[in-house]
């Protein structure tokens, strides 16, 4: 499998929109598809998603009939792009704006994506997860980093500019690169994965070793950089494996395995709590026993350790997993 065709199976990663990207340059287009009954809203409200159902949930989406203030919408939605005939367009809605969700019905609310994303369609937690991540791009790059002034949006949101005259910077959507790591160890014929735990985490939860890229350096270099900073272990033979979007704030996880060239773990940097090494089997007991919890499935985290898991001998991870999906939490991708 190629990796184009691997990182498409992680959740928020199937995005089947049409990104439009030479129609951002055409304001009057952009301004004619807002005003058009086929355009989508996707709204979004403290970087919560607004979402009906229950056991599964489909994105409420808007039409510009739906929103009280649509001459400033013009100025503020984002073009995401177009899937068919229908244009969507993501549009951060003011503080007061909860109160929104009572028109819709179905049990419309406002609802976290990293939560409910379990509960939706792959394509919907793509395209989510892209409007959650430009809405709050904007929402923090109000001003202009070199010096001060207001920016406006522009190009369908894709840019922001300063105001001021002399000034003019072109500010860019900004996305944080994070990698993630499955280091394994092979010791008397018996294979370990390297799992640790934050002390923040729900009690058991053990996951991949993970951190931000750091400037000047590569990815790889990143992944032995964290690994011997949280656990003192070090690694040789760095493959990468996939990446996913994860727009908790504005990430993009970049998934390796590694093997390890040594084995006794110390914990350098107060980072986690706890890091061991795991056969299958532990994993196994640990999970039957409810004393030791895996990533949740829309992790990048978690697909590391299941298609680790899953090439040994107790057969898929998803069969030792407890039935509900498991609580992950928002720290980081888990
Ligand atoms: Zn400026």
């Amino acid at each position: 499998m190629d990796h184009y065709t691997r990182s498409s199976f992680n959740y928020f990663a199937a995005l089947k929109v049409d990104r439009l990207s030479v129609r951002r340059l055409d304001p009057d287009w952009i301004r004619k598809q807002i005003r058009e009954g086929r355009s989508r809203i996707i709204p979004v409200w403290r970087s919560r998603n607004l979402l009906a159902g229950a056991e599964e949930l489909k994105p409420v989406l808007l039409s510009v009939r739906d929103l009280d203030d649509a001459p400033a919408l013009e100025d503020h939605a984002v073009l995401l792009g177009c899937r068919g005939d229908t244009v969507y367009f993501a549009v951060e809605l003011p503080e007061e704006s909860e109160g929104i969700a009572d028109r819709f019905g179905g049990g419309a609310r406002f609802r976290e994506l990293r939560e409910a994303g379990p509960l939706l369609g792959a394509e919907d937690g793509a395209l989510l997860a892209y409007a959650r991540a430009i809405t709050y791009w904007h929402r923090r790059h109000r001003f202009c980093g070199d010096c001060g002034s207001p920016t406006r949006s522009a190009e369908g949101g894709h840019i922001r500019v300063c105001t001021k005259p002399e000034c003019g910077q072109r500010h860019f959507p900004r996305t944080d690169a994070a990698i993630i790591v499955l280091v394994t160890r092979r010791e008397a014929g018996e294979e370990y994965c390297l799992l640790g735990r934050q002390p923040i985490w729900p009690r058991g939860m053990h996951s991949a070793i993970a951190g931000f890229v750091e400037p000047g350096e590569t990815l790889e270099q990143a992944v032995v950089r964290e690994v011997s900073e949280e656990t003192d272990i070090r690694v040789s033979r760095v493959h990468y494996q996939s990446s996913q979007p994860w727009p908790f704030p504005a990430s993009i996880m970049l998934g390796f395995t590694a093997e390890a060239a040594s084995s006794e773990i110390r914990l350098n940097d107060g980072e986690l709590e706890h890091a061991a090494w795991y056969s299958r089997a532990d994993i196994a007991a640990g999970l039957a026993d409810g004393i030791l919890r895996v990533p949740r499935r829309i992790s990048i985290a978690h697909r590391l350790v299941e298609d680790w898991f899953d090439d040994g001998n107790l057969g898929p991870l998803a069969a030792h997993l407890p039935a509900s999906p498991g609580s992950g939490t928002p720290a980081t991708n888990v």
